[in-house]
């Protein structure tokens, strides 16, 4: 079995009748599954789609995500994974960028998309709303579906028919969530996707049993790679949702007893804990709670803990990679730590400049090598050629260490670094000392241009009540459990930090918005 799509064609034969998504009303079986994304790849061969070309998905989570998403790959296209918040700039740069050929969106999608003119955009398939004439040519998704009937010439045995695709057969352009810049399109080949999708399921014992609520957007990786992925693969069920709203998610976690799994990033876990609280219920255990795409402080793994009577499992991933790391599903889950690297892959730590392996507990540079390993950025290969050393270790751009008993520990991001007076500032550490503070909900930590020091350390918190505690409060209290090269010189109190659709805080934004007078 070569691809995910093969692998949801095979439920579909063995178990036709099972359910693999609920949303809202509907109940899809495995065997509504494959039809309909066999009519969709059909469609699209119909419509002249040739192998390789690139189909760009720009629609909320829904069925039609997913059966339009396998049916690109059933028919050897490329998928491009648009955020669904992007507009203007993001949109035309991602879809000029693949030189996107056909768009699935919805009516105010084509909204954003049709005046920006995208050259090599032949077609915007509607899901919903009706159909209007404008710029590019618009079809709703039953008008192309109908053109999805196998032509006579079609059968089996033509050299027409669909067939699955290829391990070595590129599947999908990811890009990545412009946290420290302008996005990339990470290159997925379908053995990427399935390596990390054998890797996850059998890590996380995931089986047919399993039923995944999934609130996470289907653009990224952690929904679609992780949770959609994990679920086909399996022939698993998934509990669907639009977005994340906790209290949503709270009453389906308390009154859905087949939900086994949840999976969130840890803003989403934050504000589960707050709405437990305001509902001062007794929540419901389940199999698996994961948490991953940003780091998860110890005050939330800990409060966790405390409320659901249960440890988060911590789970270290990106777009280029999918998944890299995962604290044990038996072991012990360890606060602030992303565990070890995932059955088949390897890891290590690096310095920075020599590129020479460190050993324990020296941090340095993440780097990672195995069949989940991205092959190439979309036609940069500048790009891939910075990330890559000859002998095929990925450079992650993540900065950490392993303790002796081997759970890694993410510090940051090497291009967040602060060097101040020659000293390596983490701002992590920082910012999980901060977050322990009685008067802060959320820090972030950056550093500033300093003519004395190079650069400085600035603290930017966001009080959790009215009470906006004093900054000489703050610094003191920092120093008291830090080396004073790493206290903050200047506190910044703002409401709320700039967060990208993943809930990473965004901190080139923000030290730009600092560096305005
Ligand atoms: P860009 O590459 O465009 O700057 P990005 O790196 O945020 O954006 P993604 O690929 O979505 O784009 O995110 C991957 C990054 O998220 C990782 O490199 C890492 O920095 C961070 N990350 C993921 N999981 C964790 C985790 N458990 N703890 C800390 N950081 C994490
Ligand atoms: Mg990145």
């Amino acid at each position: 079995m070569n691809s995910i799509v093969e692998a949801t064609f095979r439920h579909a034969q063995e178990q036709p009748e099972r359910v693999a998504i609920f949303f809202d009303q509907q109940r899809i079986t495995y065997d509504n599954l494959a039809s309909r994304v066999e009519r969709f790849a059909q469609a699209l061969r119909n419509r002249g789609l040739q192998p390789g070309e690139r189909v760009a998905l720009f629609l909320g989570n829904s069925p039609e995500f997913i059966i339009a998403y396998l049916g690109v790959q059933l028919a050897h296209g490329i998928i491009v994974l648009v955020n669904t918040q992007y507009r203007k700039v993001e949109l035309s740069h991602i879809l000029n960028d693949a030189a996107v050929r056909l768009c699935v969106t919805n009516e105010a999608g084509a909204q954003e998309i049709v005046p920006l003119q995208i050259e090599s955009l032949r077609a915007l398939i509607l899901v919903e709303g009706p159909t209007s004439a404008g710029a590019s040519e618009q079809i709703s998704l039953s008008d192309f579906l109908a053109n999805g009937e196998p032509t006579p010439q079609q059968t089996s045995e033509s050299a027409d028919a669909l067939v699955f695709p290829e391990a070595n057969d590129p599947a999908v352009i990811g890009y990545t969530s412009g946290t420290t810049g302008r996005s990339k399109g990470a290159l997925l080949r379908q053995r990427n996707l399935l390596a990390n999708a054998i890797a996850v399921t059998s890590a996380w014992h995931w089986t047919e049993n399993d039923c995944l609520l999934l609130t996470l957007p289907l653009f990224h990786t952690h929904g679609l790679m992780v949770g959609v992925h994990g679920t086909l693969l399996t022939g698993a069920s998934m509990v669907l949702r639009p977005k994340f709203e906790a209290a949503d998610v709270l009453s389906k976690l308390q009154d859905n007893h087949t939900i086994t799994m949840f999976f969130g990033v840890p803003t989403m876990y934050s504000r589960l804990l707050a709405e437990v609280e305001r509902q001062a219920l007794k929540p419901r255990q389940l199999r698996l709670f994961v948490s991953g795409s940003a780091p998860l402080s110890p005050q939330v793994f800990n409060a966790f803990e405390q409320t659901f009577g249960q440890r988060i499992l911590e789970r270290y991933g990106m777009t280029e990679t999918i998944m890299n790391m995962t604290n044990p599903y038996d072991g012990e889950r360890r606060a602030g730590t992303v565990g070890a690297p995932f059955p088949g892959q390897e890891a290590r730590v690096v310095d920075v400049k020599t590129r020479r392996p460190l050993s324990a507990t020296e941090i340095g540079e993440i780097e990672v090598r195995g069949p989940h390993v991205f092959s190439e950025y979309w036609q940069r290969p500048d790009a891939t050629a910075e990330v890559f050393d000859a002998d095929g270790w990925f450079k992650t751009g993540d900065l950490g260490w392993y303790s002796q008993d081997g759970y890694y520990t993410i510090t940051g991001r090497a291009r967040e670094l602060i060097i101040s007076g020659g000293y390596n500032i983490y701002p992590r550490e920082i910012e999980d000392v901060l977050e322990s503070h009685p008067d802060i909900a959320e820090a972030a930590v950056i550093g500033l241009p300093d003519v004395d020091m190079g650069e400085q350390v600035v603290a930017v918190i966001v009080p959790r009540t009215d009470h906006r505690p004093q900054a000489s409060d703050i610094i003191a209290f920092c120093r008291q459990q830090l080396a004073s090269y790493k206290k903050p010189r200047q506190i910044v109190v703002v409401d709320a930090l700039p967060r990208n659709a993943l809930g990473k805080v965004q901190k080139h934004v923000l030290a730009a918005q600092l560096q305005i007078p």
